[in-house]
């Protein structure tokens, strides 16, 4: 198997070489769909250091003027999530559309992206998980980061991985493998197992959220901006299609009543937490159009396609990920040519 860093290398070579090619260019109008949303974690200046496992979910503010300055310059109209049902049926829209969506609340979007968003006048979602505006629940996956981070040695006797962290890259490496085994099995033995790092390494357990999401009051304040709209992301971020089927309706039909009352409008749009098919899958797409959610996005990669009217609540989107931050790597990701590749040539990847 490829390592993460290997993988990362192909990746880019891949987008240089289509890039190189101009692929992007000449393959844009079979692999482009009607239009594409964008998915943003984190935008805020540059992390510094070897050790930054979650950087694919963080961009510059300098970078999201980029991407914002080259939508435009190849064409793509920036419209709202709400406008995106009657686009799709639209067959006379002369060019093609870009969401912009925002999940997670991190406050670091009103900081640094608000501005930019602002100047380009461009429409954008932010999906708020209920429990990280009230400055609780578990931003795993930072609390995972910050443990190895301090940690010398990454232990899980019931996975039987022990591992050595001092160094970036024993880090980076221990990170990736207890990662991907614990996205692998159930929520709570991930919840605990994180735990038991953070407190192995003096890190407080359910910290992160007051210190990097946004609170209800400064989201009321946002919401003043007619440009912002806001979408579900759960009570507190499961990867619902690990939970059962009240559970996973709770967390989705409670948040969104939660955030229409705190912030005095109709919650029409929900993100699926993680949003990777073994996250949300079809229960969680019926869930959402029971609840009468006007659209419903995932994680799976790829453009939206006409025929994506009938899969409102299964929308695939595209990550601009951290870790390729140049033109080169954005044209191919506007193309839609690397989709075609990583869906194994189906354009809806909906079932
Ligand atoms: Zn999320």
């Amino acid at each position: 198997m490829l390592s993460s860093r290997n993988r990362r290398r192909l990746f880019r070579a891949g987008f240089a070489t289509l890039s190189g090619l101009r692929a992007d260019r000449w393959l844009a109008p079979a692999s482009r769909g009607t239009g594409l949303i964008l998915t943003f974690h984190h935008v805020r200046p540059p992390e510094l250091g070897d050790y930054a496992p979650n950087a694919l979910l963080s961009i510059t503010p300098a970078f999201l003027d980029r991407t914002l300055q080259l939508l435009k310059k190849i064409g793509f109209e920036l419209i709202s999530l709400d406008d995106l049902p009657a686009r799709l049926a639209d067959e006379d829209a002369a060019s093609p559309f870009a969401v912009l969506t925002f999940d997670d609340g991190y406050r670091d979007n009103v900081e640094h992206a608000a501005p930019i968003l602002a100047r380009h006048g461009a429409p954008w979602t932010l999906f708020v998980t209920a429990a990280f505006a009230d400055g609780r629940g578990r931003l795993w996956w930072i609390e995972l980061e910050r443990a190895i981070g301090r940690l010398e040695r990454v232990r899980l006797p019931h996975a039987g991985i022990d591992l050595p962290a001092r160094d970036a890259e024993e880090k980076n490496a221990a990170f990736d493998i207890v990662y991907r085994h614990l996205r692998a099995g159930p929520e709570e033995v991930l919840l605990q197992s994180i735990a038991g790092l953070c407190r192995e390494a003096g890190i407080a357990v359910g910290d992160l959220a007051r210190e990097l999401c946004l609170t209800w009051n400064e989201l009321r304040d946002l919401s003043r901006d007619a440009r912002v709209s806001f979408g579900a992301h759960t009570l507190s971020h499961p990867m619902l299609a690990k939970h059962d089927s009240a559970f996973a309706t709770r967390e989705i039909a409670a948040s969104a009543e939660r955030l229409s009352a705190e912030l005095g409008r109709p919650v029409r749009h929900l993100s699926y937490p993680v949003g990777d098919p073994t996250s949300a899958g079809l229960r969680e797409f019926a869930i959402a159009r029971q609840l009468g959610f006007a659209t419903a996005v995932t994680t799976r990669p790829g453009h939206v396609f006409s025929e994506h009217v009938d899969h409102l609540h299964a929308l695939p989107r595209v990550s601009v990920n951290g870790l390729y931050q140049d033109e080169a790597a954005l044209r191919s990701l506007l193309s839609g040519v690397p989709f075609l590749a990583w869906n194994r040539g189906r354009r809806l990847n909906v079932a």
